[in-house]
């Protein structure tokens, strides 16, 4: 299971899923700038990793 944290605080989020076939999503890193963002393994689409701080939350 991925959990997203914060460097900067405590605050996490774990378990994205995707609402098409419920699966968890695959944290990844895409582009130039290695943006972190969070895709269904079943290719229904990819979404920004959440944010805190403002900065992206990483994936342990
Ligand atoms: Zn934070
Ligand atoms: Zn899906």
């Amino acid at each position: 299971m991925a959990t997203y944290t914060c460097g900067d605080c405590s605050m996490s989020v774990k378990d994205l899923t995707c609402g098409t076939c419920g699966s968890e999503l695959i944290y990844a890193e895409v582009g130039e700038n290695s943006v972190g963002v969070s895709q269904c393994p079943n290719d229904h689409g990819k979404i920004k990793s959440p944010m805190c701080c403002g900065s992206d939350m990483s994936v342990e």
